[in-house]
């Protein structure tokens, strides 16, 4: 099932749709407003950085996605931390305080002026000459903005969505939320030219985790989940997941989970902060359970869309 397939190749896109699309993205640029570069609030389209940035030399940084709900950060202190952890772990001082994140977000949040959003925010160890090994005294590029979002996930919670299983060719510290994400933009790809949304990971036999999400299976009436550790990232929205699992007595375990497993689930989701949780109903083109969203699902999704209204109605932190 892991067996990476023969990819189709559309006809090249003609002169004019590149030109036509690298019109859209530069209009969509130019849509974002303010950005946050190192210490100062400009237009994103006069953001510019040194290309020799290890960022962008090596992919030597670290970035979060924060989701914003009725115009306020959500659990940004899970996803601050997450971000102090993964800095920690590639020895880069967090350049900021939490109190100075929140202000710098908040004002990007309010500046983009929408109930539903996402944050970006990364931090590179900065422009040095090429050299793999860390600089002395580079100062990190700090890069923040903040991006409107329509949270229309009820369409693919009622319909759900196609994946494809796809070896895990990623490095073994996926725990870190690097932005070196060469390995998950080709999974994706490679996911996007069957026709699917997401590639589910497979390795030594096991399931990982999504190229950009959480998974989680329904056997019965239990939700399993691999657990935490160096191979997956420890997903905010999968934390909230287990949380709700609990307050509401729904049976969740962590367990490791075998690639077959995935043929015979009654139900497969993903989860993460920019898709919430989606149901799986195609799997490399085979039908998942009855074909359509599970009850076990439908259950889970109703607890999380709860706490994100009691969330906006600052009815829970
Ligand atoms: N796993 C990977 C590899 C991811 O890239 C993401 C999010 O982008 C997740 C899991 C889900 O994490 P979160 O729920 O914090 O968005």
């Amino acid at each position: 099932m892991t067996a990476t397939k023969p990819q189709q190749h559309n006809k090249g896109p003609t002169r004019e749709d590149s030109a036509g699309s690298r019109r859209q993205q530069a209009i969509e640029i130019a849509a974002m407003g303010t950005v946050y570069l190192n210490g100062e609030f400009v237009a994103a389209e006069a953001a510019s950085i040194s290309p020799m940035d290890r960022g962008f030399i090596f992919g030597d940084g670290i970035y979060e996605v924060v989701p914003v709900f009725g115009g306020r950060l959500f659990r940004p202190g899970q996803h601050l931390q997450r971000l102090r952890n993964s800095l920690g772990a590639i020895g880069l001082e967090n350049p900021l305080t939490d109190s100075q994140w929140a202000s710098v977000l908040q004002r990007l949040v309010d500046d983009a002026g929408t109930d539903d959003q996402y944050v970006y925010l990364q931090v590179t160890r900065g422009v040095a000459p090429r050299n793999h090994a860390f600089p002395d005294n580079a100062r990190p590029t700090v890069f923040a903005y903040a991006q409107r979002m329509n949270y229309a996930t009820a369409t693919s919670a009622a319909t759900g969505i196609a994946v494809i299983t796809a070896e895990d060719i990623r490095w073994r510290r996926c725990d870190i939320k690097s932005t070196a994400l060469l390995a998950a933009v080709m999974l994706r790809q490679q996911a996007a030219e069957s026709g699917a949304d997401e590639a589910i990971l497979v390795r030594d036999g096991l399931v990982t985790e999504g190229a950009a999400s959480n998974v989680f299976l329904v056997r019965d009436d239990t939700v399993v989940t691999p657990p935490k550790g160096p191979l997956i990232l420890a997903g905010i929205t999968r934390d909230l997941v287990l949380e709700l699992a609990q307050q509401h007595d729904m049976a969740l375990i962590e367990r490791a989970v075998k690639e077959n497993e995935l043929a015979t689930a009654h139900e497969i989701w993903i989860a993460s902060s920019t898709n919430e949780i989606k149901p799986i109903i195609r799997i490399d083109g085979a039908t998942v359970g009855s074909g359509e969203p599970g009850p076990v699902f439908a259950r889970m999704y109703q607890h999380y869309q709860d706490y994100k209204r009691a969330f906006c109605e600052g009815r829970v932190d």
